[in-house]
């Protein structure tokens, strides 16, 4: 029934899914590669499988929670047959393409398949901050919802099966970015003993007002154009290069900032030295 879910892989993230499925109802089967992890799952009332093959068999709903995209290859190669006429939810973090080529084998053996994405650390999940993406069969998705509704938010992003995962990443790498941020700035301020607990406040507060630019600067980029007449490619050339300065003269490298600057440097050397800045973006595209 849909009811029955197995759940592939009991790290710290598999193992919240697994607890969360069990506790709002579901009959849980659970298999991890090292067994002893299933015991606890075993004492709350889940079925450990003893191979990938009678974990697949116990349920109609599989979801994959295994390290990278190579182990999830490892075990579910083995088990196609099995899995046909089922569904298998992927949550492994993968690139887009691992995810479309997931997608394609189970497409080739009747498998039912959807990619997920998640947008929260295991503490969060079944909680009302946790966010799940989800790409892939639509038909598969909306079988599984209620399902999948119990881990977090589900948002259903497109057909594609690489979507999932390219907004994950894309999303990470804004984090990624930001909080290289923090680091710059901190380590800027620790040269006068400023402790990292203060810089990282004032961070907080400077980056909240100055957030509502991100959505300014898209609108550039949808427009096209470049010419609005707002923060300009030579303006922002002079203002990175202040910005490199003040903290080698502290002692502290520049690195993290010096793509920054290559973008523009490249983008005035181009001609586009009175554009808005946001052109960097042209500069990112690999041709
Ligand atoms: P862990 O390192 O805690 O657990 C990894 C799991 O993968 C274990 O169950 C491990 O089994 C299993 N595993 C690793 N290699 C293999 C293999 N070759 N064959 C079989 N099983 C294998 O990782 P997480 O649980 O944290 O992460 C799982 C997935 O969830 C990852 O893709 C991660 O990116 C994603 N994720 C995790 C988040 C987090 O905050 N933790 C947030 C968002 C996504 P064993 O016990 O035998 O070693």
């Amino acid at each position: 029934s849909a009811n029955t879910v197995s759940v592939l892989g009991l790290g710290a993230m598999g193992s919240a899914v697994a607890a969360r499925l069990r506790e709002t109802g579901h009959a849980t089967t659970v298999w991890n590669r090292t067994a002893a992890k299933s015991e606890p799952h075993v004492q709350a009332g889940a079925q450990a499988a003893a191979t990938v093959a009678e974990a697949v068999r116990a349920s109609d709903t599989v979801i994959v929670v295994l390290l990278d995209h190579a182990s999830v290859r490892e075990h579910l190669d083995q088990v196609a047959a099995d899995l046909k006429g089922r569904t298998v939810v992927n949550l492994v973090t993968t690139t887009p393409n691992q995810a479309r080529e997931t997608a394609a084998w189970a497409a080739e053996h009747g498998i039912a398949y959807v990619d997920g994405a998640i947008m929260a650390v295991p503490a969060m999940i079944g909680g009302p901050a946790a966010r799940l993406l989800y790409s892939g069969d639509r038909p598969a998705f909306d079988a599984v919802r209620p399902v999948l509704e119990t881990l977090g938010a589900a948002e259903y992003t497109g057909e594609d099966p690489g979507l999932a995962s390219l907004k994950d990443m894309a999303l990470l790498s804004a984090m990624d970015l930001m909080f290289l941020g923090y680091v710059q700035a901190i380590a800027m301020m620790r040269t006068v003993g400023v402790p990292a607990a203060d810089t990282a406040k004032e961070t907080e507060a400077w980056l909240a007002a100055m957030l509502p630019s991100g959505r300014h600067l898209a609108a550039i980029v949808d427009g096209g154009t470049y010419d609005t007449g707002g923060q300009s490619v030579d303006f922002d050339r002079f203002g990175i290069r202040s910005l490199i300065a003040a903290s080698r003269e502290q002692g502290v490298r520049a690195d993290l900032l010096e793509p920054h600057q290559k973008l523009l440097e490249e983008l005035a050397a181009t001609g586009h030295g009175d554009s808005d800045w946001p052109r960097v973006i042209e500069r990112l595209t690999i041709h």
